[in-house]
């Protein structure tokens, strides 16, 4: 048996609760650091991946979810105009069976919250924006944050997202790709949709531009879409912006009529710009590392973001699992090996965007289990 380790997670995002409650798990102690005063429930949907769902259900999420989400029959691939099915990927009890987990569909602050249901809310630091992280010559991480706190960890975790300052203080800065095109999403109330029914889960596949619809509750009581389009002369800096529902509308309305009477039927929208990284040379450099869109940024075509946030908080645990402080950097070094292939693999097949355009392959991503996938030797 050895001395568990103090472990510090820069971000209470999904990666950082899942890597929080992962670590905890296998007996660790962890202190999470999250620059917001307090959690927002963001008016977005997510997917959550079988892949994912093995993750949650580990963690002891499953009945939870399962209670409050939507179970797709499964992601139906349209063309924008005639309405033609490209390509179905089902989900359901077959496939449940053949990944060894279910397809949800989550409000994403129900995801959020389940997340942090796992972890006890006092090792939670809200109101602390990381400035500083150094290593010590004692064989330690110092972090200072912006309120004046400073703390000492034997490994810190950077899981501060695409933005991330923990990257920055290791490798430099540097700016991720912008893709040109932007999302606009919202989740809004069912009885707002006239003379449409939203069953499942359904992306729209326009010459430059898609929709994804799909209800968040089991009821179908709540409605989400995401967009992806270019939109000329977009600025940067307006990172997390109100959106004008009226040039969304205008964006879609040559869309099959099913398509458009979602578009038309939300009340307000919120847009953020794609971006995405090539793969970093490195995660790691001593007694930290990163984890989640602070790694592997990637587009949302996969709907994979936040389950490969999710399933590194598994590998990285059973990565530091039994270890004391004198294993931490070959227990990071591991965790790096072992989750850099897949998640590059991701990047760059979301980058293209054609996942369910055509006939696809899906059983790499959803029949991938963090807690007995084989480890780097
Ligand atoms: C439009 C869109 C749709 C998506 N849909 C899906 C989907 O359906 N399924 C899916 O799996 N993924 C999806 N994703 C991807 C997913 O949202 C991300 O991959 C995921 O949120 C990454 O989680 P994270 O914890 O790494 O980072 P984040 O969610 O960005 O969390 C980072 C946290 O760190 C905090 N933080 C940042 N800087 C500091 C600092 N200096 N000090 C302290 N705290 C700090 C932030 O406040 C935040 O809470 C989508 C993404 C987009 C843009």
């Amino acid at each position: 048996m050895t001395d568990k380790l103090d472990i510090a997670i820069v971000g209470a995002g999904m990666g950082g609760l899942a890597a929080a409650a992962a670590l905890r798990k296998v007996g660790h102690s962890v202190t999470l650091y999250e620059q917001a005063r307090q959690f927002t429930r963001l008016g977005a949907g997510i997917q959550i991946g079988c892949n994912a769902m093995h993750v949650l259900r580990g963690l002891g999420l499953e009945g939870r979810l399962r209670a409050d989400t939507f179970y797709p029959r499964s992601w139906n691939n349209r063309d924008w105009e005639s309405g033609e099915v490209l390509f179905d990927i089902l989900f359901g009890a077959d496939a449940e069976q053949t990944y060894g987990a279910p397809y949800l569909l989550a409000h994403r602050g129900d995801l959020h919250a389940a997340l942090a249901s796992a972890v006890p809310p006092e090792i939670v630091k809200l109101d602390h924006r990381l400035t500083g992280i150094d290593q010590t010559g004692g064989g330690g991480v110092r972090l200072t944050f912006d309120n004046g706190h400073v703390a000492e960890a034997d490994a810190a975790i950077g899981a501060d997202g695409v933005h991330s300052a923990v990257k920055t203080a290791l490798f430099g800065e540097d700016e991720p790709n912008f893709t040109g095109r932007i999302a606009y999403r919202t989740v809004f109330p069912v009885e707002r949709l006239k003379g449409v029914d939203v069953l499942n889960c359904t992306k729209w596949w326009g010459e430059d531009r898609h929709v994804v619809i799909y209800p968040v509750k089991p009821d179908r009581s709540e409605i989400y879409f995401v967009t992806s389009q270019p939109e000329p002369g977009f600025n940067l800096e307006s990172w997390s912006a109100t959106g004008d529902v009226k040039v969304l509308r205008e964006a879609f309305e040559a869309f099959h009529p099913e398509a458009r009477a979602v578009i038309e039927a939300a009340p307000d929208v919120h847009k953020r710009p794609l971006v995405d990284r090539d793969p970093l040379a490195r995660w790691i450099d001593g007694r930290v590392a990163l984890l989640g869109d602070a790694s592997h940024p990637m587009t949302p075509y996969m709907a994979q973001g936040a389950a490969m946030a999710i399933e590194d908080g598994a590998i990285l645990a059973r990565c530091l699992e039994g270890l004391d402080r004198d294993g931490v950097e070959a227990g990071l070094r591991r965790y790096e090996a072992t989750r850099k292939e897949r998640t590059a693999r991701m990047q760059f097949t979301s980058r293209q965007n054609v996942w369910g355009k055509g006939v696809t392959d899906v059983d790499w991503v959803y029949g991938y289990n963090a807690w007995e996938a084989p480890l780097a030797s």
